[in-house]
């Protein structure tokens, strides 16, 4: 027996023609939960839809092409339009965002392959420097600072074993300091320090489930610096008197940032500007930002925890890499001019400067 509204009703094909899927499609919909039909025929099976379902099945239509997976298509549905709206947004952030890590992984990956052999750059060796100073304000220092020849290394820890777990991370380094690349390669050594990072932050929060760390660090391979970054500690490499900003922040306020829900000058002053999207946990090991440099003699690189740029604004950060020649006197003036600006949290520093080997 058919009712009244079942005059209204379209077939399949109706339908499909319609809303210009194929029967094919809406089937598929069907069998996923995404689009039921509004009424199915118990004797015949066939299926039959609303007219006002067509605007949903172009929407389910839209999202499949826009590569949402089925429960936030399904979620989507469920929305009415404001937060669908609000929903699709998130959902792009969230792409780009991990369409960001690849694209800087594939830049690696090019980078490390069409790197030149050792034996044809020019040798090139490493001055260097790192302090870690505990601020004006508080008792602890959570950070830690390292410089050697071959390895410069920023930790901020936090949490109530921030210290060990930033110490543990840096200590987990060190070996690459005095090692030569191990016949593994560079892949390989950098997905291991990682791991072997992670591991040492677990053991030294020793089940201090707040504990964690950020890792910023440079090593230096003998013809490049492959840099590895986690957290909100920054690079700056100093280039013929230019600043430049080599990292990334993980935290909740540049992920805001970047999908232009916050202004930069909002930024500096969020409640949650310090609260990360990414660090070295003990839990599974992240997974960090990998980037290669081509030194050049003159270059200067900056290694810093956020006590530093929290404080001193960027450009008196480039005067300062700028206007003291010896990294030491240069760490001692950046730390310096946080301690001058309040120094409300920890600041480390490291600074390496890239010159030809001597003779
Ligand atoms: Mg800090």
């Amino acid at each position: 027996m058919h009712t009244d509204t079942d005059t209204d009703m379209l077939t399949i094909g109706a339908f499909a023609k319609a809303c210009r899927l194929s029967p094919k499609a809406l089937r598929l919909y069907d069998e996923l939960d995404l689009l039921r039909p509004a009424r199915v025929d118990p004797d015949t099976g066939y299926r039959y839809y609303a007219p006002a379902q067509l605007e949903q099945a172009r929407l389910v239509a839209w999202l499949r092409r826009l590569g949402m997976p089925l429960a936030g298509i399904r979620q989507v549905c469920a929305l009415r339009p404001a937060a669908a709206a609000r929903e699709i947004r998130a959902y792009w952030a969230r792409v780009e965002a991990e369409t960001a890590v690849r694209r800087d992984l594939a830049a690696f990956l090019v980078d490390h392959l069409s790197a030149p052999r050792k034996d044809t750059t020019t040798m090139l060796e490493l001055r260097y420097a790192a302090h870690s100073d505990p601020g004006r304000v508080r008792t602890a220092n959570q950070d830690t600072a390292y410089a050697g020849a071959r390895l410069l290394a920023v930790a901020d820890g936090y949490g109530p074993s921030g210290a060990p777990a930033s110490s543990a991370a840096v200590a987990a380094l060190k070996s690459l300091d005095t090692a030569e690349l191990p016949a593994g390669g560079l892949l390989n050594l950098l997905e291991d320090a990682v791991q072997g990072a992670t591991r040492a932050v677990r053991d030294a929060a020793a089940g201090d489930e707040a504990a964690g760390t950020t890792l910023t660090a440079l090593l230096w391979t003998g013809a490049q610096l492959a840099l590895v970054h986690i957290g909100d500690s920054r690079a700056y490499l100093l280039r013929d008197g230019e600043l430049f900003l080599i990292t990334h922040d993980h935290t909740v306020v540049q992920a805001m940032l970047d999908e232009g829900r916050l202004t930069a000058e909002e930024a500096t002053t969020h409640p949650q500007r310090s609260l990360l999207l990414k660090a070295l946990d003990g839990g599974t090991p992240p997974v960090p930002d990998l980037r290669l440099h081509d030194p050049r003699p003159g270059d200067r690189y900056l290694l810093c925890s956020d006590g530093l740029t929290g404080v001193v604004p960027e450009e008196r950060i480039r005067a300062l890499l700028a206007g003291t020649p010896a990294p030491d006197d240069t760490v001692r003036a950046l730390i310096a001019a946080a301690n001058d600006a309040g120094g409300p949290d920890n600041i480390s520093c490291a600074v390496a400067d890239v010159r030809r080997a001597a003779a």
